[in-house]
Order: C-alpha cells, then sequence, then structure tokens
C-alpha cells in the first residue's frame, strides 16, 4: 500500500463527500485525520509514530479533542492504533476505500447491506424526542448496556459513551441505554474502562468483558442502528 501512488484528487473527494459525513466526523476528527493522513500515507509511510501534543500544536488544538479524536477514529475503523506509550501513538493508517464501513458492497452498491443509511438515521439526535430515546432503549432490550442488568423503565437513562464533554454526539452511534448506577459510576471514564472496572469487580464475566469491548466498536462503527419509527 505505502508504494501505491495515491489519486490526490480522488482520495479529496472520498474524505469530504463520504468518509466524513458517513462516519459523522466532527471537525476535530476531520482536523486529525487529514493531518495524520498527509504525514504517512499521502508520503508512502503505512504506519506512523506521533506525540499528541505535537499534533495539537500544529493544529492548534489542545490535546484533549487531538488524544480523543485518534480514539474516535480507531474505534471508527479509519486508523488502527497499535501502541500507546509515553514517547506518543503509533497508529496505522486507512484510506478512505480500505475503511470497512465505507467498502462498496460486493454487487457494487454503494453501501454494505447491513450498514444503515447514512442520511437520516446519521444526522439524528436521538435526545430530541422520546420516541427516539426509545428506540436506543428498545436496541439494548431492556438491559443496561455496561452491566448487562435488567433495567426497569423507571431506572433507565441514556449515556454517552464518550461523554459530551469530550465532544461526544447524541448520535445512536454514541448513546446506550442504562442503569441509573452504570450512568453515574461512568461519568466521565471511558467506556472500555469502565467495562474493565466492572470485570474486575465480577460484575462481568471474561467473555461478556470481551463481548462488550467488541460491541463499544460495532457501535461506534454504527453496526448496532436502533429501529426508526416509522
Ligand atoms: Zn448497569
Amino acid at each position: 500500500m505505502p508504494n501505491k501512488v495515491l489519486n490526490a484528487k480522488l482520495l479529496w473527494m472520498q474524505f469530504e463527500d463520504v468518509l466524513a459525513p458517513r462516519l459523522g466526523l466532527t471537525v476535530w476528527d476531520r482536523a486529525v485525520y487529514s493531518y495524520l493522513l498527509r504525514h504517512s500515507l499521502v508520503v508512502g509511510k503505512f504506519r506512523l509514530h506521533f506525540a499528541v501534543m505535537s499534533v495539537a500544536r500544529d493544529l492548534g488544538l489542545s490535546n484533549g479533542p487531538v488524544r480523543q479524536a485518534v480514539r474516535r477514529l480507531d474505534e471508527l475503523g479509519a486508523l488502527r492504533l497499535l501502541e500507546r506509550s509515553k514517547t506518543g501513538h503509533l497508529v496505522e493508517m486507512r484510506l478512505p476505500e480500505q475503511i470497512r464501513a465505507l467498502r462498496p458492497g460486493k454487487n457494487g452498491a454503494s453501501r454494505a447491506p447491513e450498514e444503515p443509511p447514512a442520511s437520516a438515521l446519521e444526522s439524528t439526535d436521538f435526545l430530541k424526542t422520546w420516541a427516539l430515546r426509545k428506540t436506543i432503549h428498545d436496541r439494548e432490550r431492556g438491559a443496561c448496556f455496561y452491566c448487562l442488568r435488567r433495567t426497569p423503565a423507571h431506572v433507565q437513562c441514556l449515556d454517552h459513551v464518550v461523554p459530551r464533554a469530550r465532544f461526544g454526539r447524541n448520535s445512536y452511534r454514541n448513546l446506550v441505554s442504562c442503569c441509573m448506577e452504570c450512568n453515574f459510576r461512568k461519568g466521565e471514564h471511558p467506556a472500555p474502562n469502565f467495562l474493565r472496572t466492572l470485570y474486575r469487580q465480577g460484575r462481568l464475566t471474561p467473555a461478556e468483558l470481551d463481548a462488550h469491548l467488541r460491541a463499544l466498536k460495532d457501535l461506534a462503527a454504527g453496526r448496532l442502528p436502533p429501529a426508526l419509527p416509522m
């Protein structure tokens, strides 16, 4: 792949017309993806080692939004985070055409059949109405997304997987139905860390933890769409 000559026009169009809207990228995600691509695949490097602080400085952002964008891009499959250490992040970049959620279907359709239609679903604010909030609760079938306990309607709430304070959105990709206790205890913590805490406390089995970590990726990649009301 690094040897492949990139078609800049095609890449730019794929980025603006397909990748950003289809994955619901924020302006921070877009800036970080574009920056990392520029310093990796565009100059023939498959992998890139970088310090969040340097990227943030170059983009005129603070560290938090950059770190958050890298995490989101990893969850969405736009890059693969290989290593994270004190010296920085090591990532493997993906071109828009290599991102699984964006690949055309076998029949040449522009979208795989299991993917949700991008238009209405992607732009919907699922906190806006009671009916939309209910679709998220229904998707979890009355169980807390985190601890799996049955959650009667009066103790159900919706949780932002990526907290709003960290630019999390009201998208079906970022909202889950959970019990009040998990909502309170998770707070601003990253969801994978909270799941590991539940595992350490014996509230989740190893298999449940694995399944949940995968579910978080599926959620962010748009593979867990709720059924929209007609
Ligand atoms: Zn719970």
